[in-house]
């Protein structure tokens, strides 16, 4: 399943650092094994659309993988899908928002998931993030989940109460570490009574029994009855099944450090023993929408098709992205996306000038920037100073135009934002015969009545920075 990338050059020599949750530092990054690097990203629960904030750990996967393979190692890439046994609260009561949606669109929870699943996957794309190397489904796990509550069960870390089967948290003593959670004061605000027979406020469902008398769409027996999994086990169970007992990398934003990723650790390490389970854990920061954390469940989000309809092509939003450190909360406003466009746009202009340059190439021009690009990304993923390294090449007077080339074809490995075929918008509008065709077939599906297909041709055109309008004369477009 590694993939090996043949980069451009040879790797250079100064050590990636990475910013470890686990001991509040940065360290040197090395793969554990053979060069090739083990990652796990918590991917998005599909009962709705991905947003841009769910969109920026994505992202941010991304750049860390992508940064791994640019400087010569290969990458094993796992992400997980959830689509059963998230809560509506994190915790272990609520409802499974899989479930909820099933009830409030009279559609199955996995149409449901299988739509979203599709989108989240097609705005990975339009962002350009690589595919990842294993793409697993909570319900399509569920004996290997079950496996994990079994050796949990055996080694004594669990109790049984009608809810389900819990995870005693005082039997694990480094609980707490990870998070640095006040457990005194956790259990003195009594939140333990969120379900019935809980021993600890931190105690977490590993198996959540159907309820009585309510039919679930989505439940499987188990040793101990029928119902489905707790949220957290699902990306123990698949990371291990994947990515072995111990692995180098895991990654998600920091809302998971506290709940989501501190039941990980304590399920896992007292399943198998091994400390620590996972050498470095990556959080990413949120981005913000009028200064709220953007959320699902709190109706403040913003989606990519959005953007892509209001003018802002995908990869603007990646470029937005690649603007602040990951470790940097974002606050997404209009004014913001109207200035990534504009130096996404120069940016992809300066490219297009130099784009397939011929020409000398002068090794000792170009290796102190490439030393520095590397240099910016070694130093905790350091997006920002990377971007102003590709912008000092793009504008950069003194280098020819082909180690100009040779450089931001290099560093677009990485930033992704797809330097060498991207359109400098407003140009070769009236007479680009293949947006012609587009626009003519989407005609033709409108004219028919697949409006399906006319959706989707007019969102891929848009994705581009495309619009068309349907006047009195047939379609006409330009570019925004
Ligand atoms: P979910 O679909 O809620 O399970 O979240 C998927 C991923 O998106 C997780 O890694 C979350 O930590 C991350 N996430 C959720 N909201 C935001 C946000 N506003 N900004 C950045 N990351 C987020
Ligand atoms: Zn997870």
């Amino acid at each position: 399943m590694a993939e090996r990338v043949n980069t451009a050059r040879a790797p250079v020599e100064v050590p990636v650092q990475l910013f470890n949750t686990r001991t509040l530092k940065k360290e040197i990054f090395e793969p554990s094994e053979d060069g090739n690097a083990r990652i796990y990203t918590c991917g998005p629960t599909v009962y709705a659309a991905a947003h841009i904030g769910n969109l920026r750990s994505n992202l941010f996967a991304d750049l860390l993988v992508r940064t791994l393979l640019h400087r010569g190692y290969s990458v094993t890439h796992v992400i997980n899908v959830t689509d059963v046994g998230h809560l509506t609260d994190d915790a272990d009561a609520g409802e499974d928002k899989m479930e909820r949606a099933a009830v409030e669109t009279g559609r199955t929870a996995m149409e449901i998931a299988e739509q979203y699943t599709q989108l989240w996957l097609d705005d990975r794309e339009r962002l350009g993030c690589r595919l990842p190397d294993v793409l697993c489904r909570a319900t399509e796990h569920i004996p290997e989940q079950i496996a994990l509550v079994e050796r949990l069960v055996e080694r004594g870390f669990t109790y049984q109460i009608p809810d389900g089967v819990y995870f005693d948290t005082t039997k694990f003593p480094g609980y707490a570490d990870f998070a640095r959670l006040d457990l005194a004061g956790q259990a003195s605000g009594a939140r333990i009574a969120d379900v019935e027979g809980k021993r600890h406020a931190a105690d977490f469902a590993l198996w959540k029994f159907a309820e009585e008398g309510v039919q679930r769409q989505q439940e499987w027996g188990s040793p101990w009855g029928r119902g489905f999994p707790g949220w957290h086990v699902e990306c123990s169970a698949m990371s291990i099944q994947y990515l072995g007992e111990t692995f180098d990398l895991h990654t998600g934003g920091v809302d998971h450090i506290k709940v989501h990723h501190t039941n990980e650790i304590a399920q896992s390490e007292c399943a198998y023993g091994m400390r620590p389970w996972v050498r470095f854990w990556l959080h990413n920061e949120f981005v913000n929408l009028a200064g709220e954390k953007m959320a699902k469940s709190e109706g403040n989000v913003a989606v990519l098709q959005d953007l892509v309809r209001q003018g802002y092509p995908a990869l603007v939003y990646r470029y937005f992205f690649l603007q602040a450190h990951y470790r940097q909360q974002q606050s997404f406003t209009r004014d913001a996306m109207d200035a990534a466009k504009t130096g996404y746009d120069r940016l992809v202009r300066a490219a297009a000038e130099v784009r397939d340059a011929g020409g000398e190439v002068r090794e000792d021009a170009i290796e102190p920037l490439r030393v520095r690009f590397a240099e910016s990304l070694a130093d905790d993923l350091n997006a920002p100073r990377a971007v102003a390294v590709a912008w000092e090449v793009a504008r950069g007077s003194e280098l020819l135009p082909a180690e100009r080339w040779e450089l931001l074809r290099e560093f677009d490995q990485v930033l992704r934002l797809d330097l060498a075929n991207a359109t400098p918008a407003g140009e070769g509008a009236e007479n680009d015969p293949r947006v012609e065709a587009l626009v003519a077939e989407r005609e033709e599906a409108r004219r028919t009545r697949d409006f399906a297909t006319a959706d989707r041709i007019r969102d891929e055109l848009a994705a581009e920075g495309i619009v068309v309008k349907d006047t009195p004369n047939g379609p006409r477009w330009s570019r925004t």
